[in-house]
């Protein structure tokens, strides 16, 4: 039997973390099987649905390099096809039309919520002759046996019964002609010949509706496993309504797309202790079995400590390429400074993302900014001028711009005028770069070399006499 998963998601909003796992889990167990992985828009929902949330879909797959070999395909485009089984389960009775009004329906809830009854359609329509005409607005219900129980196992919950009385006889036609998600996931997944269905626990619950109707077909039942979700700190489910995290942000923020999957293939499978997957490891090793059944806890830090890794990992040409890229795309012009291959030798093992290494790296390309924030304030005043003055005399005399000399200077002054380390070298510091945290001063002064910093001492010392 050849493997086939897919990835189903809901365009009504952007991808998020908990999306792009049950992707990365069904790509890696297709992957891993020499199977085919099927990418499917489920639309059925036209009103919420959008075009800009497919784009954002394909565009976050391709990101992160989760290739899908068959799709996109739109399960709207898929409804005249659907509906030919719909004719067939209305003669067969396994559906049926429902004519209730939706003023019939509210008022059949309330009388429910008053008697403390299960809130469920009463069934008033299931007896109808639906081959009968009626020009009344209806939708079609699936009939839910009046006896007995699903059962299937869950491949990370094992086996799970649900009784056919605790079920209600669900809409899958509604009156505006539209299908529903219960109905079409089973005719797609059938059509598809899927046979791993990997999904969200949110799912759980239509599983035995779902189950019900590949009964009816007399269709084989694919496999099913349930993740796990994931919560925020304080054990709240990460949802798309409230954690609106769209997944193309940590590309935004820096993040590389290596380290994103190694965290969220981690965040609720595990392969002993071993924490760091490279693809290839990933697609080998993946399995099934190792998937927990306790939610997962979404941990910053720890993505943060995996992108550094892989900021120090990756084989510098692609990071320079990479980074030159992400600079491109702020409007950072790199041919006016040192090359970024320099910068990023001295930054990356002290960035957690490519927006910090970002960050320092306008500090060579840009003049520095001197806003009256109290740093500068505190900074770039009539006491550090006489600093900031003695050090650009000598950085001028220097013949060899090096680290060396420049740490030599820098001795000579605390000599002179008897300060510390930092007395010189934080008004410097700021002088050139704005900044009161930057790697070693020196390192900095020497990338950013003799000229530029020259002009950014003339510079700070002109604003200092301007505004004091
Ligand atoms: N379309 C569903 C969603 O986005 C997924 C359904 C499924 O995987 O069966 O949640």
């Amino acid at each position: 039997m050849k493997v086939i998963t897919r990835f189903a998601p809901s365009p009504t909003g952007n991808l998020h973390i908990g999306n792009i796992r049950t992707a990365l889990y069904s790509w890696l167990f297709a992957k891993k099987n020499n199977g085919k992985f099927i990418l499917r828009i489920e639309d059925t929902d036209v009103k919420r649905s959008k075009k800009i949330f497919i784009e954002n879909i394909t565009k976050t797959l391709k990101w992160l390099n989760i290739n899908w070999d068959e799709g996109p395909y739109l399960q709207s485009q898929r409804f005249k096809k659907h509906n030919i089984f719909i004719d067939k389960m209305l003669s067969s009775g396994h559906v049926y039309k429902c004519f209730c009004t939706k003023e019939e329906l509210a008022n059949q809830k309330q009388e429910q919520i008053s008697k403390k009854k299960k809130i469920r359609y009463n069934g008033k329509c299931r007896n109808l002759n639906n081959l009968v005409n009626n020009t009344k607005p209806y939708v079609i219900r699936f009939r839910i046996p009046d006896k007995g129980f699903i059962t299937f196992i869950d491949k990370i919950r094992g086996k799970i019964i649900v009784y056919n009385n605790e079920l209600d006889d669900f809409i899958i036609k509604r009156t505006d002609g539209t299908l529903t998600y219960n109905f079409c996931v089973v005719l797609d997944d059938l059509d598809m010949n899927i046979t791993h269905i990997i999904r969200g626990e949110e799912h759980i619950n239509n599983t035995p509706k779902q189950i019900h109707i590949i009964n009816a077909i007399g269709a084989k039942i694919p496999i099913y496993a349930h993740v796990s979700m994931i919560t925020d700190k304080f054990k709240k489910k990460i949802s798309k309504r409230y954690h609106s995290i769209n997944i193309l942000e940590y590309k935004k923020n820096g993040y590389l797309p290596e380290a994103l999957l190694n965290y969220i293939l981690r965040l609720g499978w595990s392969y002993g202790n071993k924490e760091i997957f490279s693809l290839e490891e990933m697609k080998k090793l993946f399995n099934l079995k190792n998937l927990n059944k306790s939610p997962s806890i979404f941990n910053i830090d720890k993505l943060n400590w995996l992108n550094r890794y892989y900021l120090n990992k990756l084989p510098e040409k692609y990071m320079v390429n990479y980074l030159t890229k992400f600079c491109q795309q702020k409007n950072i012009n790199t041919h006016n400074g040192p090359k970024i291959k320099n910068l990023y030798k001295i930054f990356s093992n002290r960035c957690n993302t490519l927006n910090e290494i970002n960050n320092l790296c306008y500090i060579f390309y840009m003049d520095p900014i001197y806003s009256k924030n109290i740093l500068i304030k505190q900074y770039l005043n009539l006491k550090n001028k006489i600093i900031l003055k003695k050090l650009l005399k000598k950085f001028k005399l220097i013949h060899l711009w090096s680290v060396k000399n420049i740490n030599l200077i820098v001795k000579e002054i605390m000599t002179e005028l008897d300060i510390n380390l930092k007395n010189v070298i934080m008004p410097l510091r700021i002088a050139v770069t704005g900044k009161n945290n930057t790697p070693p001063i020196s390192s900095i002064l020497f990338l950013m070399g003799q000229n530029k910093v020259i002009n950014h001492l003339k510079n700070a010392i002109s604003f200092i006499e301007f505004n004091n």
